[in-house]
């Protein structure tokens, strides 16, 4: 069948919009059609090369849509029912899966954007196969994925705002929620709150926080992190964060300090502003080959730690549905996240408007 997809060819962009052919569904595949898919930040990566693909590539890793067909032997979903779309395709049997440490499937590590049994389902006019970003590839009207990555939700969902919860919202709460395990009364710092960081401040909110503060550079960011619940934001741009944040806490810092951007330089103002036994959470994707000097003498007689956390060590197809029980429950906010929808002919846009700081998320829309 005919589709129409976003594809990079070329480091840099720009993205070409343009009709492909997709194959059927093999073994343990579905075809989706998609509703609605976000405008992440780790898209522009793929574009600029920092996260690193072969290109071509089906760009998009952050949607939910509508099964219309099924191929043999998949049980897990049936035509109409709907499904959010995780960028990880775990296998369900190494050690990572059996420990419900989804998100680390070992598998991901030979991740090239071919399905899992190493072929595509798209090809181009000439005939070339391009492979999905995140085996997914959601800024296509239909794709073809495997049901490994599929989540699926009650139809009673809109699935704009459950596209959201395939990235951004599950890496945020699920960082405070799983990865740190936040408890109630503690005290928590987010640095960086775009997309991401303001679902770090609604998990804090969840665990009961008592402080949170909020530090970015950006006035409108720090504006809607206060809407999403931070107590305290602190504008880095015309203040000294590390002063503040001591003057704020009486030189004791916060128990967690995630960083939301990826940049050694906030993974260091984190480190800093954690407190004695306190946990430096590092959200935000790195260049690859940017590296962290942490104090060592400091490491160990503060006893504070410092972890990654991915995907917000969800396990996937629970912590999914927690989140939505907990939308449902008028515990988060997730239409206030989307400040601006597209077509997917208008990505390019939707791409200068992500590089400007213009939106929380935009959001593309299929017909
Ligand atoms: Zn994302
Ligand atoms: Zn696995």
């Amino acid at each position: 069948m005919k589709c129409r997809s976003a594809v990079v060819y070329e480091h840099g962009g720009p993205v070409v919009v343009e009709d492909l052919n997709l194959a059927s569904p093999k073994d343990g595949e579905v075809l989706i059609r998609m509703a609605a898919s976000g405008i992440c930040q780790s898209d522009w990566s793929v574009v600029k090369g920092t996260i690193r693909y072969d290109l071509p590539i089906v760009l998009g890793h952050e949607g939910a849509g509508i099964i219309e067909a099924v191929g043999q032997g998949v049980t897990y979903v049936k035509p109409g029912d709907h499904a959010i779309l995780s960028f990880v395709t775990y296998c369900g049997l190494c050690r990572m899966c059996q420990s419900g440490r989804v998100a680390l499937c070992e598998g991901i590590l030979a991740n090239s954007g071919c399905l899992l049994d190493n072929t595509c389902r798209f090809t181009n006019r000439s005939g070339q196969s391009i492979p999905q970003m995140a085996r997914i590839g959601t800024m296509s009207n239909y794709a073809v994925v495997s049901e490994n990555s599929l989540i699926k939700i009650s139809s009673d969902y809109s699935l704009q705002k459950a596209a959201l919860v395939g990235c951004g919202v599950t890496t945020g709460i699920g960082a405070v929620i799983n990865t740190a395990q936040v408890q109630s009364g503690e005290w928590v710092a987010v640095i960086g709150v775009g997309g991401v960081g303001l679902n770090v401040i609604q998990g804090a909110r969840i665990a009961g926080a008592e402080r949170i503060f909020a530090i970015d550079l950006v006035q409108k960011k720090l504006d809607y992190a206060q809407q999403f619940g931070a107590t305290d934001i602190i504008n880095a741009s015309h203040t000294h964060p590390k002063k503040i944040m001591t003057e704020l806490t009486d030189g004791k810092g916060v128990d967690y300090a995630f960083e939301v951007i990826g940049q050694p330089e906030t993974i260091h103002l984190a480190y800093q502003v954690t407190s004695l036994g306190g946990t430096t959470v590092v959200i935000g994707i790195a260049e690859t080959s940017a590296n962290i000097q942490i104090p060592a003498q400091d490491l160990v007689r503060s006893e504070k730690r410092l972890v990654g956390s991915f995907y917000g060590s969800a396990n996937l197809r629970l912590d999914m549905q927690r989140i939505l029980d907990w939308y449902d429950q008028g515990k988060i906010k997730l239409s206030k996240l989307i400040t601006q929808t597209y077509s997917l002919d208008q990505v390019n846009q939707a791409f200068d408007d992500l590089n400007a700081g213009k939106n929380i998320r935009g959001m593309i829309l299929y017909d």
